[in-house]
């Protein structure tokens, strides 16, 4: 008998109606004769208005009682969702992610999975249940619940896959599987029939939603391939895999973009060693994640810091930058809380020259003024104003004809 994990996304159990249609599905799975392990997420948007509610209440709540209250989300859809199964007459039984021997460390609300003990979770199959985990939770060393960061289900049901050594892993959602660019962005964005590990990663940490970065590294590691494809219609999904040959030939496979995104710059301070180890260290400290750097070049001895964070942090990040500022008698800061990283992502580009100099001009003939650039081997990001992020992915889009094949 194979094992398949199969991961339901927020929107795939967003209601009772969804909820049946993934029961449907498993069910199917299961008399397919497979041992059926499945991860759920919380339903629609749940985990979004619980940290809502948690910051009407308090600026910043203990991430101790943020990882009770938001692991509560998954746990509404696994119990849902076992019920929905013994209603159309198979075994079901719903565990969290203790339950399910899933180990993590201490940093809440973005703890790393540890181990995994699946005895628990295999005892049930054994019986013939299908066994339903809750997604984006574990138990730490100080037994507390820990979550995983947001989309942690994908890492949950990759990790839960390598662990149980299965024969698939099946990442279901609301779109039919990996697209050249957002689909809800672009219409003319195409289904990618496979997808290399490094082009997926970096399209997460370029913004891309679809995955989870940390599940691609994961699976990469553990070379678990995973098939992305749609909760409501039976079609053949994406392929994440590692690089096969014919992929090079592809210059660029996808657009993303973060719209999510804030610019700081530290103005004027002083040209020598230790100023920049000191404001990333502080940031670091507070767990705020620095994504692009840029130090102009120095003039009467004084350089600016300019650099690019989670929207989500700017509140604390300004806060934090007042206090070491001024310690470092920089000449002010400032900020522009509103821009977004658009990113061109291909394995094809480690062997064709001339990619980022399209993609400048493109922007250019948009009149669309670059503020920042990064690159890496198979990516180049800029920063625009998140005003014109759409018509940027648009025009690049086309540019680098992804709709054709
Ligand atoms: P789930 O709730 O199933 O985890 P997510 O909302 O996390 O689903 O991810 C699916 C969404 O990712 C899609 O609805 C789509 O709008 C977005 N997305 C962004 N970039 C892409 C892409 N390149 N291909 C497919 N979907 C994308
Ligand atoms: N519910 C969590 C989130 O919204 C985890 C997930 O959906 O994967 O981030
Ligand atoms: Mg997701």
């Amino acid at each position: 008998m194979k094992t398949v994990v199969m991961k339901f996304g927020g929107s795939s159990v967003a209601d009772v109606q969804k909820v049946q249609n993934v029961a449907r599905r498993v069910v199917e799975k299961k008399k397919a004769k497979n041992h059926v392990v499945v991860v759920v997420s919380a339903p629609g948007d749940m985990t979004d208005d619980l940290i809502e509610k948690a910051h009407q209440l308090c600026e910043s709540p203990s991430e101790r009682e943020m990882d009770m209250l938001l692991s509560t989300g998954e746990q509404v859809s696994i119990a849902l969702l076992s019920m929905a199964i013994h209603h159309l007459k198979a075994g079901a039984v719903s565990l969290t992610g203790p339950q399910a021997g899933i180990y993590a460390d201490h940093n809440h609300t973005r703890a790393k999975i540890t181990k995994i003990l699946p005895d628990k979770i295999q005892e049930e199959l054994r019986k013939g249940n299908v066994v339903i985990v809750a997604g984006f939770q574990g138990i730490n060393p100080n037994q507390d619940i820990a979550t995983l960061g947001r989309g942690g289900s994908d890492l949950t049901a990759v990790a839960l896959a390598a662990a149980l050594k299965a024969d698939a892993c099946e990442i279901y959602t609301d779109v039919s599987g990996v697209y050249t660019t957002d689909p809800r962005i672009v219409p003319e964005a195409r289904k990618l029939d496979k997808i290399s590990y490094d082009e997926m990663l970096e399209m997460a940490g370029a913004g891309s939603q679809v995955m989870q970065a940390r599940s691609i590294e994961v699976a990469k590691k553990y070379g678990v391939e995973l098939q992305v494809r749609s909760t409501f219609l039976k079609e053949e999904g994406t392929w994440i895999i590692e690089e096969v040959k014919g992929m090079e030939d592809v210059i660029v496979s996808s657009i993303a973009f973060d719209k999510n995104q804030s610019k700081l710059t530290v103005l004027g301070v002083e040209d020598r060693p230790g100023i920049a180890a000191r404001i990333f260290g502080e940031l670091a400290e507070a767990h705020i994640n620095v994504d692009m750097i840029i130090q102009s070049a120095a003039q009467d001895r004084t350089n600016d810091i300019s650099f690019t964070i989670a929207r989500t942090d700017l509140k604390k990040a300004l806060s934090i930058l007042k206090e070491v500022g001024k310690e470092l008698k920089s000449q002010g800061i400032s900020c522009e809380e509103k821009v977004a990283k658009v990113s061109i992502v291909g394995v094809g580009m480690k062997s064709h020259a001339g990619v980022a100099a399209k993609m400048f001009k493109t922007l250019s003939d948009e009149k669309i003024n670059i503020e920042m650039i990064s690159t890496s081997e198979i990516k180049v990001a800029c920063v625009v104003k998140e005003f014109e992020c759409q018509q940027a992915v648009k025009a690049l889009h086309k540019a680098f004809e992804l709709h054709k094949k």
